[in-house]
């Protein structure tokens, strides 16, 4: 019997995930490789970083999601080389061919270059980085409460979240939320509402762009207590201050630098062109120019449609995955190639308890409806009965009780990065 046209599929996020999947039972041998065992909800990150959600709620084993799929096997190890001018990948350094390749790695944070930012912040892009905050914000507020110095007091307990995108906006609303309602009934002796601040920075006019179009978001994180501070620009970090473009630095111990996506550094190693920001500019079927073999999909794809760049989201990344998917079968078929276009389902954010920002069919929604609408796709599209329970229960037990259900440190080995980011904050507060 002739072998199936062999398909390597890198990333098992949103895009890898449902080419997989569209794969399922068709004439082809798919490899599927993660650095990960597990796909990862990402939308739902903010929560694991702001103590409302256990991380294993917003994940599911790639093995457990692919059982059912006997022409695809799973391989766990980092992509470390692309290298379609051979057709062949490596993972773990061991090369690795193929017929046709699905490049869905995904994106890093950018920094765009601003000094200090890539040192000193903090990130939201994996499960890893969501528990590392989450025990940041909780180690450094049991620290702020045993200070005796006011002023080393205030530097600790500010929070500055850098980016006006849905990831800033969303999080600067858990964040406040969870310092004045539970963690102010936990430090009676502090009074965190009075000292502790969350100051969002975005560097254009607007929050939410492209969601929000007036003041609603800002408006909103102000009643919740945020310093929302928009038209500023960043332009270092250090370790205790973030300084702006203009005006006086902001002292803060805390900051999560959440205003840019670039692609994953190993896809330079592709040799082909990429955008500033890594990113392939591919044809319409999603193909590279150069080797029409290789798909890329997802947060890898710089995309114009109707002469704007898409938006890269979940839904850019699950309908490219499954497009580049269909081209592959058209490919072996030797039928003609379907273009890449992305219907938009619609774009939403939370900001706190009973509000967010939708736009749905061309219709614009605010407050508490838009809120239920956010709460019910998200459960939708989380992978996982079980997860959808505990999630639906973690939620409930919060808005109810005004609680966070999460408030543990722990892995304690967390600690490690932890501890070198205190020894280097306390030696730059030594005197010179
Ligand atoms: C905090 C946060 C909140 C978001 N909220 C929303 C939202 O509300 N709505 C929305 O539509 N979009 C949201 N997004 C964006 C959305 O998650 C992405 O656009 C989408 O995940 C992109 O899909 P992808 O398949 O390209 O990449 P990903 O889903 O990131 O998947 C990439 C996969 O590649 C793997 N990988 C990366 N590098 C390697 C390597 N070297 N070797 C092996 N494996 C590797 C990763 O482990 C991952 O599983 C959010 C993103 C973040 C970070």
């Amino acid at each position: 019997m002739a072998e199936k046209p062999k398909v390597v599929i890198l990333g098992a996020g949103f895009g890898g995930l449902w080419a997989a999947r569209k794969l399922a039972n068709r004439p082809v041998d798919i490899l599927l490789v993660d650095k990960n065992n597990y796909h990862t909800f990402l939308p739902l990150l903010y929560q694991v970083a702001a103590a409302e959600l256990e991380p294993e709620r917003i994940a599911q084993p790639v093995r457990y999601l692919i059982r059912d799929q006997a022409n695809l096997n799973f391989r766990m190890g980092a992509v470390t080389a692309i290298t379609p001018a051979e057709k062949t990948i490596a993972v773990d350094g061991e090369p690795i061919g193929y017929d046709y390749l699905i490049v869905a790695l995904g994106s890093t944070t950018a920094f765009f270059g601003v000094p200090g930012a890539e040192e000193h912040c903090f990130t939201l892009k994996s499960i890893d980085e969501g528990i590392e905050m989450r025990n940041h914000i909780l180690r450094t507020i049991e620290a702020a409460s045993n200070e005796p110095d006011p002023a080393k007091q205030a530097e600790m307990l500010t929070f500055v979240i850098v980016g006006g995108g849905a990831t800033g906006v969303e999080y600067a609303g858990a964040l406040a939320e969870l310092i004045y309602q539970p963690l102010e009934k936990d430090y009676p002796r502090v009074n965190l509402k009075k000292l502790a601040r969350v100051i969002l920075i975005e560097a254009g006019s607007q929050l939410l762009s492209g969601i929000d179009e007036g003041n609603y978001t800002a408006e909103r994180l102000k009643k919740i207590g945020v310093d929302v501070r928009l038209n500023t620009k960043v332009a270092s970090v250090e370790a205790d201050r973030v300084n702006l473009a203009e005006g006086e630095p902001v002292l803060a111990d805390t900051v999560l630098w959440a205003a840019g996506i670039q692609g994953q550094p190993v896809v330079k190693s592709a040799g082909v062109e990429l955008t500033r920001g890594s990113q392939f500019e591919v044809l319409e079927t999603l193909q590279s120019e150069d080797y029409p073999e290789m798909f890329v999909v997802g947060d890898l794809i710089r995309f114009m449609q109707d002469g704007e760049p898409l938006i890269n989201t979940a839904q850019v990344a699950m309908q490219s995955g499954e497009v580049a998917a269909e081209n592959i079968m058209a490919l072996i078929n030797q039928k003609p190639l379907e273009n890449f276009r992305y219907y938009d389902k619609g774009m939403m954010a939370t900001i706190g308890r009973n509000a967010a920002v939708a736009n749905i069919g061309g219709r614009h929604f605010t407050g508490f409806f838009a809120w239920l609408i956010w709460l019910f796709i998200h459960l939708f599209f989380l992978i996982g009965f079980r997860n959808r329970i505990g999630v639906l229960t973690n939620w409930a037990w919060n808005y109810l009780f005004y609680e966070r259900v999460v408030r543990l440190v722990m892995p304690l080995d967390s600690s490690k990065r932890e501890s070198e980011r205190a020894t280097e904050k306390k030696s730059a507060r030594q005197p010179a």
